[in-house]
């Protein structure tokens, strides 16, 4: 497990100096409302604490304070409180003192209960006292007497009021906002502005309102609370579809929406203090198996858990997000270096070592890590993200569990995305040949059967194997493309040699995921059908070694396949994790012993016992039994004593042309003993 780095050994947080002056500037502040206060007292205006009219409006102004509207807003959080509209309609009917007082009693109520520190419930209150005082000034200045009699010469006196009442709010808090972040003071007070002057604007309007109602019948007043609970309840309404909007339903992470302002944000923070930025992107491995096999309902109880955990390896002001699927990232800033930046994503890495108890089944679940640092990598929020996943994508490759972004990996990528456009085309080209290797009867005699193993001929590369190509093919949704091109040659070619004298039985590769593709036997059928062939005469092969889907349209689909007659077999058996559970799934007549296990058999005792016992258990199943990989002699011995039907390898027969594959077979008089003999 790895240190954790200790806040501030690699994240630069503001200098000393600048935490040292947030208390002084509070102080400073709440210092000037006093001696304000005392200036004002001066003049002989008086609080009314006995009119109750005047303690109506203090109610009203602590009940705005105490419903405020969080409005989610560049990643960050702007508060919207309507107590303001009250507030000023309070200097303009009480007067400034009566005003501060209101505003300080008001802004003490929401504070000192959410146990703010007194530094700050003391500038809060300050600072609203400050502004409504500022305001009336501004009403004097005008020539407008306070408390007013009428409100009609009054209007514009107050608008004008209203502005500067903004305007002082937004000046005093803008300082305290950069203390507290580290940020530029031009950055506070520029941010978000047309947003806070419209919301400030719309609330201190209704100051007027109020003021007419007051000035009518004091009755008419908590009616004006009607709107602003109007206001009020459709403000919640709307930030609720905006968390909808922004948070992820199942973990109440941020998601890719929201990541995206978060990034924007610390990238301008970055660039103004020079710091660099960190986004890592955390991928789960097999998280698609365990969605397969345990549901999709435990699938998302460990999504949970896992963000949990993640949340808990996390340094206060990092990021946590989840992308999609089984897909999350964390954003830090400010980090020092690359070094940092792997040491937390190893971290993270670690967090998910422990393994996770869920409904009393433990699970081990490991994840691959993608690391993209500005500016080092990118300077925008959708660079980053994509070179943080291709860096993702590499650890994947290299099945490493963390990879910090290198240029190298992105021509890997721009290479993939040309070749998946190309294989499109390829596809289209008759591109993709397909060769075909023998299965050999071990009792003796002419094959009976064939694997179709498709090569892509390209025309720049030459020929590519499998491996270079199929991968690529279910990445970028080609797959189902390529089995129905594949499955469209070999049982054109097992008409031919029927033409030819030659009867060949065929087996098809089939990637899993091609199991969710509904019209997958409706198109097997029309192929078979196309080429006159009975279905019996085709095998499908479906790897073992990934997890074979689940649910209602691969269950259809398998069922509909064995309805049509096509006969089904487990290609690399004792790879994967659940051979016995796809044993009870899948309608297979055959299963494929995995090239593994018989290369080694003959030097290996326990490849052998795995060997003998996997062909026992087929047998007790009514199964036939392929040894895939068969290179020796001995090997072909040694399968055949154990009583394993057919045999598949380069020490029968390489994959070759179906011309060269019609020869081999025909080599074989019906009678005669396999080669090697
Ligand atoms: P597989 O289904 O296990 O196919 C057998 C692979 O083993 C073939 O590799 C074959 O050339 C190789 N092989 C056969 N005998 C021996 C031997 O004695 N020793 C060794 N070392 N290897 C032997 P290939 O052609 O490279 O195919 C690789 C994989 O690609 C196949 O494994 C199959 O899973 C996949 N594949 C091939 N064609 C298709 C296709 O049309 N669709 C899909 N979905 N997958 C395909
Ligand atoms: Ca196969
Ligand atoms: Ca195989």
């Amino acid at each position: 497990m790895l240190a954790r780095p200790h806040q501030g050994q690699g994240r630069r947080l503001p200098p000393p100096s600048l935490l040292r002056t947030l208390p002084t500037y509070s102080a400073v502040v709440t210092l000037a409302a006093a001696i304000v206060f005392i200036g004002v007292a001066g003049t002989g205006e008086r609080v009314p604490l006995d009119d109750w009219q005047y303690l109506l409006f203090v109610a009203l102004i602590v009940a705005g304070e105490l419903l405020p509207v969080d409005v989610p807003r560049g990643g960050g959080r702007d508060r919207v409180t309507v107590s303001s509209a009250f507030a000023f309609a309070v200097l303009l009917l009480f007067g400034t003192l009566p005003a501060m007082v209101a505003c300080a009693l008001a802004s003490l109520a929401a504070d000192v209960p959410a146990r703010l520190s007194p530094a700050k419930v003391a500038f809060n209150a300050a600072q609203y006292a400050l502004a409504v005082a500022a305001a009336g000034a501004a009403l004097k200045w005008t020539g407008q007497d306070l408390p007013v009699e009428s409100l009609g010469t009054a209007l514009v006196a107050s608008l004008a009021g209203a502005g500067v009442f903004f305007v002082v709010n937004h000046l005093l808090v803008s300082p305290a906002a950069a203390l507290l972040t580290g940020t530029s003071l031009w950055r506070q007070v520029s941010s978000g502005l047309p947003f806070k002057v419209a919301t400030a604007g719309v609330v201190l309007t209704l100051a007027p309102v109020i003021v007419a109602c007051a000035l009518t019948s004091v009755w008419l007043v908590p009616l004006c609370l009607l709107p602003v609970l109007a206001v009020y309840v459709g403000a919640r309404q709307t930030v609720r579809d905006l968390h909808r909007a922004m948070y992820d339903g199942l973990t109440e992470l941020p998601n890719r929406v929201l990541l995206r302002e978060h990034i924007e944000r610390a990238l301008e923070d970055a660039s103004d203090s020079g710091h660099r930025a960190a986004l890592m992107v955390l991928d789960l491995n097999d998280f698609k198996a365990v969605n397969d096999t345990m549901g999709y309902a435990y699938g998302d109880r460990l999504l949970q858990a896992v963000s949990a955990r993640l949340a808990s390896a996390l340094d206060p002001g990092d990021v946590l997000a989840r992308l999609g699927a089984d897909e999350f990232a964390v954003l830090s800033a400010p980090v020092h270096d690359g070094r940092y930046a792997r040491a937390l994503a190893e971290r993270l890495g670690d967090a998910m070592c422990e393994s996770f108890e869920l409904e009393e089944i433990v699970l081990d679940v490991r994840a691959s890590i993608g690391v993209a640092l500005y500016p080092d990598d990118a300077t925008t929020a959708d660079m980053l993200l994509r070179k943080a996943d291709v860096a993702l994508h590499s650890a994947k490759d290299s099945q490493q569990p963390v990879e910090l972004y290198a240029v190298a990996q992105d021509h890997y990528t721009v290479d993939r995305l040309l070749l998946a456009a190309q294989l499109r085309r390829g596809l289209e080209n008759g591109e993709i040949v397909v060769e075909y290797q023998p299965k050999y009867p071990l009792r003796g005699g002419r094959p009976t059967g064939v694997e179709a193993l498709a090569r892509w001929q390209h025309p720049e590369l030459g020929r590519i194997g499998p491996d270079g190509f199929i991968p690529l093919a279910e990445q970028s949704g080609l797959i189902n493309r390529l089995t129905d091109v594949v499955m469209g040659e070999a049982l054109g070619q097992v008409a031919e040699w029927r033409r030819q004298g030659v009867d060949l039985r065929v087996g098809v590769n089939l990637s899993p995921r091609t199991l969710l593709d509904a019209n997958l036997p409706q198109r097997i059928a029309a192929t078979l059908a196309a080429a006159g062939i009975e279905a019996g005469c085709l095998q499908l092969e479906i790897t073992e070694s990934r997890s074979v889907p689940s649910g209602p349209v691969a269950d259809a689909v398998i069922e509909r396949l064995r309805v049509l007659g096509v006969g089904l077999a487990i290609d690399d058996f004792g790879t994967g994790f659940s051979s016995l559970v796809q044993l009870q799934r899948l309608p297979v007549d055959e299963i494929k012993i995995d090239r593994s296990f018989v290369a080694n058999m003959d030097r290996n005792t326990s490849d052998a016992t795995i060997v003998r016992s996997t062909i026992e258990l087929a047998h007790n199943l009514g199964l036939t039994v392929t040894a895939e990989g068969v290179e020796t002699e001995s090997a072909r011995r040694q399968l055949a004593e154990m009583g394993c039907e057919l045999a598949q390898g380069y020490g029968l027969c390489r994959p070759v042309s179906a011309e060269g594959c019609a020869e081999a077979v025909r080599r074989f008089a019906p009678a005669q003993a396999t080669p090697g003999q």
